[in-house]
């Protein structure tokens, strides 16, 4: 790719485009070519002062502040229609910048419209109470109020959607926001910022400041403006910003990551479970918070079925993430291979035997695209490294159980909690299941289902919080009781 063709991207702040303050930039690179294909600001700690002035300022704003709650509402329906015209245009940016399949960020990208239509339909519907006091001469009421300013963060794997579960309810209960994503994957979200200005939405309510981490993320996490945090990524930064809020007592909410549990039974329809256990964790190069990263088979089936799963992953085609013959696109960053790679060789090591994958794959049509095969494990202890951590690759642990007590032994003996699978035929054993499993999200006999009406979060080194559904209504207001003496 030549020079000119780098598209400059600049980040909105108070309704303005504008570079960073110093006039640094990162290079955003496409996983599969490893071309740089943009440029984002690398906004420095005064860029990040104006974006949380120019925030403060919209809650004081007439034209924000002042509107009606059905007026926010409507202003939400109205992007997410203007999103949904966009939705393809947006999904390209997402596969230039992270190397996922077309098909998966389109998906996604189409999906976005649901999210701002829901919490756009809810924003009239955020009602406080009248408690019966027990004093006969007062009268006392409660009503839900914004938080204020909202910093919302978001990771690169799924750039918009997770931006999405922040800034529309955040939006809907009449917050400002400033959202930070990631240095890899910005471009998306600076787009979408452009549709809200379309919207309608007065300037300075949703603002973009870009940069890295410890440089842009740490000095708006740290920030006196901030009222709240939303957070998704991983524990270590969660640690940083969890010190940051602590130092302010500021309120915070964590996504995190997963080391989820796909438990196959020997009654489960198994093509079913199957093409449930493959996209449950090759989705997105594996590169998910949700990916069911560890098979737990039971032991009666434990070697048909891991054949049946090797076979199928070998036979996964790699290659351009916009071709519509591609199975799985490359690792979304350099940094992120080695992990893999890392996390790979160790298992082995450590005892674990290679059924699958296990490598950087030679083909020369993949050229110089960040690609790992996929990748399955055999022979994994529930207590190895590669069962207890997140790889956030292609990578799956496969453990065999013997029955459903051990199974559940199994799948929480981790430190995340965040999502698990179940597959069988037996609806007592389902339910019983899902109320052993210990973890944010339960499919039964499917995986991966989200939507903006369920709350999704988890525990542990997963996160504290919810996220979709009225708790992320709840998570973005603040109540207050008025007291008045009759
Ligand atoms: P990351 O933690 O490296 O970065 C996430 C975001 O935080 C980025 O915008 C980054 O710039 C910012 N950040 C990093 N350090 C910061 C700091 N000190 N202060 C403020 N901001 C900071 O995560 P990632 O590599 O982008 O994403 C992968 C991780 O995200 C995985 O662990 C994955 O499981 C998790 N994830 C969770 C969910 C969920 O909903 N639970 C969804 C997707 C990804």
């Amino acid at each position: 790719m030549s020079a000119s063709a780098v598209t400059e991207y600049q980040m909105v702040i108070g309704g303005q485009s504008v570079p960073a303050s110093g006039g640094r930039t990162l290079d955003s690179v496409d996983p599969a070519t490893g071309d740089t294909w943009a440029r984002i600001p690398d906004a420095t700690p005064e860029d990040v002062d104006r974006a949380v002035a120019a925030a403060r300022s919209a809650l004081r704003d007439p034209a924000w502040a002042g509107l009606t709650a059905s007026a926010r509402g409507r202003l939400l329906t109205d992007l997410a229609a203007l999103v949904e015209e966009e939705a393809d245009a947006l999904a390209r940016i997402e596969t230039r910048d992270n190397g996922k399949l077309l098909r998966e960020t389109s998906a996604q990208a189409h999906a976005l419209g649901r999210w701002y239509r829901y919490f756009g339909g809810l924003a009239d519907k955020i009602e406080g109470s009248v408690p019966p006091i027990d004093f006969p001469s007062v009268m006392n009421f409660t009503v839900r109020e914004p938080v204020g300013v909202v910093a919302a963060i978001a990771p690169w794997n799924s750039p918009l959607l997770l931006a999405t579960w922040k800034l529309a309810p955040a939006l809907a209960a009449g917050n400002a926001v400033v959202a930070k994503p990631s240095e890899y994957t910005s471009a998306s979200l600076i787009e979408l910022a452009q549709l809200f200005e379309r919207a309608g939405f007065p300037p300075g309510v949703l603002n973009v400041i870009t940069g890295t981490g410890a440089g842009a993320g740490a000095a708006l996490t740290g920030h006196p403006g901030i009222d709240h945090i939303a957070f998704t990524g991983g524990p270590e930064s969660a640690r940083a910003i969890g010190h940051a809020a602590a130092d302010r007592l500021t309120p915070a909410t964590y996504e995190l990551g997963g080391k989820s549990a796909n438990v196959v039974f020997e009654d489960a329809q198994l093509d079913a479970a199957e093409a449930g256990v493959l996209a449950g964790i090759f989705a997105a190069s594996g590169q998910t918070c949700i990916a069911g990263s560890r098979l737990l088979v039971q032991r009666t089936i434990a070697e048909d079925f891991s054949a049946r799963i090797v076979a199928r992953t070998e036979a996964i085609r790699l290659g351009d993430p916009t071709a519509p013959d591609t199975q799985m696109g490359p690792a979304a960053t350099a940094p992120q291979r080695e992990r893999i790679a890392g996390a790979v060789e160790r298992a082995v090591a450590g005892g674990a035997t290679l059924a699958a994958g296990g490598r950087i794959p030679d083909d020369p049509a993949l050229g110089r695209g960040l690609y790992y095969a996929p990748t399955v494990l055999t022979d994994v202890t529930p207590e190895s490294e590669i069962a207890q951590t997140e790889v956030f690759g292609p990578v799956l642990a496969v453990i065999p159980f013997e029955d459903e007590a051990d199974a559940v032994r199994i799948a929480n003996a981790t430190p995340y909690a965040l999502a698990a699978g179940v597959w069988t035929r037996d609806v007592k054993r389902a339910h019983r299941m899902a109320r052993a499993l210990d973890a944010g999200t339960i499919w039964v006999n499917t995986y991966r289902a989200v939507s903006p009406l369920s709350p999704f979060g988890g525990s542990g080194l997963s996160g504290f919080g919810r996220e979709n559904g009225m708790e992320a209504i709840t998570a973005f207001t603040k109540t207050k009781s008025v007291w008045i003496e009759l």
